[in-house]
């Protein structure tokens, strides 16, 4: 049987997928699928396409797939054109795709996992603001044990050359108590030793 993956008119991906059909063979797990489904314990074939991912995802209007086409894409192994979607990157992890999904298919993590195989086969985020979010974010969890919210939203700003616009918001957040100045340690020390841990661990997965 054919199904239409449906890419919005208005992204980049409308030359090269929109309105396309792929086939969909009853019972076959493409390759994408199924490394996703080993890594991450995610079956994507469970999903029915229902949309209400899709209708409680925040994000999804800026979104180059919605999550509804981008599980379906999953399930039809095309790898390449869900890498080069800025959805994964977009996702913020609220989970609210996951609580609403009534087959239970855990997009988030399916979201998780693509960044992951991105990250491994050495592609960027489309939006270079969300890679020095993420550098950034991390740098804080790692030495200071949480994220300090200001210092994150400033470097962000500087970095990303938005500092006039970001300027005047973050002075009204610190007045109204909304972010603090100083950053907050949280065991700090243990999450540098977590943080060496996971390196060691991954240079032992990158060599079997
Ligand atoms: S809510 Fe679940 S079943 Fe419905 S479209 Fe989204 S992933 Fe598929
Ligand atoms: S977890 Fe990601 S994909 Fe799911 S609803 Fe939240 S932002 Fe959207």
């Amino acid at each position: 049987m054919a199904v239409k993956l449906q890419i919005k008119a208005d992204t980049h991906m409308t030359q090269k997928a929109s309105l396309r059909e792929f086939d969909l063979i009853p019972g076959h797990i493409s390759e994408f699928a199924s490394d996703i489904k080993s890594l991450h314990g995610v079956d994507v074939n469970m999903c029915f396409q229902c949309r209400k991912c899709t209708s409680g995802c925040p994000l999804a209007e800026f979104m180059d797939m919605t999550p509804t086409q981008l599980i379906h894409a999953v399930r039809l192994g095309l790898k390449d054109i869900v890498l080069d979607t800025n959805t994964y990157w977009l996702c913020v992890a609220c989970g609210t795709c996951t609580a609403r999904c009534p087959q239970e298919t855990g997009l988030l993590k399916v979201m998780d996992a693509l960044s992951n195989i991105a990250i491994k086969e050495g592609i960027m985020p489309k939006e270079p603001a969300i890679a020095e979010f993420y550098n950034i974010g991390l740098f804080m969890v790692k030495n200071f044990g949480t994220v300090y919210e200001t210092g994150l939203a400033g470097i962000l700003s500087l970095k990303t050359g938005n500092i006039a616009r970001d300027a005047g918001m973050g002075i009204r957040m610190l007045k109204k108590g909304k972010l603090d100045i100083l950053p907050h340690l949280h065991n700090s020390r243990e999450m540098k030793k977590l943080f060496k841990k996971v390196a060691k661990r991954e240079q032992e997965l990158a060599r079997s």
